[in-house]
């Protein structure tokens, strides 16, 4: 059973620091000065609760289980004192990893390299991303130069530790980042293996959404007297953001998708499909009623996802159909609208999903569609946001029939289908399905760290 992050703090014997806001600012938070100057240019004036919950603690030493989404600034939470540490006891010798950050997917990889690069801009520390689908040869080619930051997904860094060219043997940093999805995805035997590689004497952080008890199993095993924080209940998301629920039967889902698009005009909407396949086809039949319309999933080339990406970021793209998988991690800061085409039958999810608009204190629109099949799944999100989802019944598609299947079990089909990523998959099969997730040509990220090496930064 999940748990979400208010309840989180009793996993852990360990003091728990709630959400309460103390004003300061970056310079009382002890970080080096290059640190500070990085972040005084690229615009961080304040820390969010986070940074200055988890900063203090961790330029301590201690091991952390935090509790924070996406969006709430976790990654400089975990970088910062990092990079601080790495730049304060500069390496003897050459290169070596010394810090490992695993996260699910390649998105989330490139985005984590991209905030150290920033942050690092005025230190003498390399970091990479590392992630499977694309050619491993100039992934390799950037280790063999030396990397102190290894920000990676599970899958290629065992392909490269078992080819040797990966060697843990002296990271002193460990950070789990979005643990829930990695487990959701299958890569906790892959986290296991590489755990072995790395030496036991380290400083531990695990961050996830959720806590369910395979991460609080987890964290007892991989961290030592951790310091708990928790940022950003769940359900405080849910409360900031406008929900709605339209009862449609299935065959119109689609009308009623243009519906709201062609009627209400929202400026940037993130569409949840519940497969690939399906994300394809809507985004087809968006096409066929005038929109415009593109997906990013696990079968889509990396270079069409990060254009479909920069168009949605720079407002050039209305729409963009995500799977749940695809969408993770990624930030876009301005979303109007998220649309549940496919009620999703994990409750987690919905408020994973729904927590893509309203971001920063921003509002946001959530609209789920709930068809004569979901009914289940209904009851269990409801369940779980502790509300009952408004009912707009104000369109043209709207279906008594739908509603009155509220509760009603999906059917077999369905459930299977929906939980293809699940945590009930088999193994094999799981194992197969990460790799495809990471599948597809990242191979920009390798070009930026070669261009950065090429600049030849020495060291101090
Ligand atoms: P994250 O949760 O790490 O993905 O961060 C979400 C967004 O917040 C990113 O665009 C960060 O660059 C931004 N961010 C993180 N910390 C701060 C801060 N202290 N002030 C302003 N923006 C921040």
């Amino acid at each position: 059973m999940m748990q979400n992050c208010s309840r989180a703090v009793s996993l852990v014997p360990q003091l728990s620091h709630t959400c309460e806001l103390t004003p300061m600012d970056f310079t009382s938070l002890n970080l080096s000065q290059p640190l500070l100057d990085a972040l005084d240019e690229i615009g961080y004036v304040t820390p969010t609760p986070i940074q200055s919950q988890a900063i203090p603690d961790l330029i301590k030493g201690r091991d952390m289980l935090g509790c924070a989404q996406t969006g709430t600034g976790k990654t400089a939470a975990f970088a910062l004192p990092i990079l601080d540490a790495i730049s304060q006891n500069p390496w003897k010798g050459s290169r070596r990893i010394r810090a490992l950050m695993l996260c699910p997917t390649r998105e989330l990889a490139a985005q984590i390299h991209d905030n150290i690069e920033q942050y690092a801009r005025y230190l003498d520390i390399r970091s990479m991303a590392m992630f499977g689908g694309v050619s491993q040869r100039p992934q390799v080619k950037i280790l063999r130069r030396g990397v102190d930051i290894l920000v990676a997904t599970p899958g290629r860094l065992l392909d490269l530790i078992s080819q040797r060219h990966v060697n843990l043997s002296s990271v002193q940093f460990l950070v789990l980042d979005e643990a829930d999805r990695m487990l959701d995805m299958g890569f906790i035997r892959d986290i296991r293996k590489i755990l072995a590689h790395i030496p036991k004497k380290r400083q531990s952080l695990l961050f996830s959404a959720t806590i369910p008890s395979s991460i609080a199993e987890l964290s007892r095993d991989m961290l030592y007297n951790p310091v708990s924080v928790s940022i950003t209940p769940e359900s405080a998301t849910v409360e900031a953001i406008e929900q709605s629920l339209m009862f449609v039967m299935r065959s119109d889902k689609r009308g009623l998708l243009t519906h709201i698009i062609k009627e209400g005009r929202p400026e940037k909407v993130l569409v949840f499909g519940r497969t690939k396949h399906g994300c394809n086809r809507i985004v087809r039949q968006l096409g066929q009623d005038g929109i415009e319309a593109l997906a990013i999933h696990g079968n889509k080339s990396q270079g069409a996802r990060e254009k479909s990406l920069r168009r949605f970021r720079n407002g050039s793209l209305q729409v963009l159909v995500a799977t749940d998988v695809a969408s993770r991690g990624i930030d876009v800061s301005d979303i109007s609208h998220v649309i549940n085409l496919d009620l999703p039958n994990e409750p987690e999810v919905y408020v994973h999903r729904i927590g893509r608009t309203g971001r920063a204190g921003q509002g946001g629109i959530a609209i789920a569609f709930c068809d004569e099949n979901e009914g289940e799944y209904l009851r269990d999100i409801e369940k779980t946001i502790r509300q009952a989802i408004p009912v707009d019944e104000e369109h043209p598609f709207h279906s008594e029939k739908a509603r009155s299947c509220k509760g009603n079990k999906a059917p077999k089909k369905q459930q299977n289908r929906g939980r293809g990523r699940g945590r009930h998959q088999p193994r094999n099969n799981k194992s197969n399905g990460n790799r495809s997730n990471e599948k597809s040509n990242h191979q920009s990220k390798g070009g930026r760290n070669s261009r950065r090496s090429g600049r030849g930064r020495s060291r101090k």
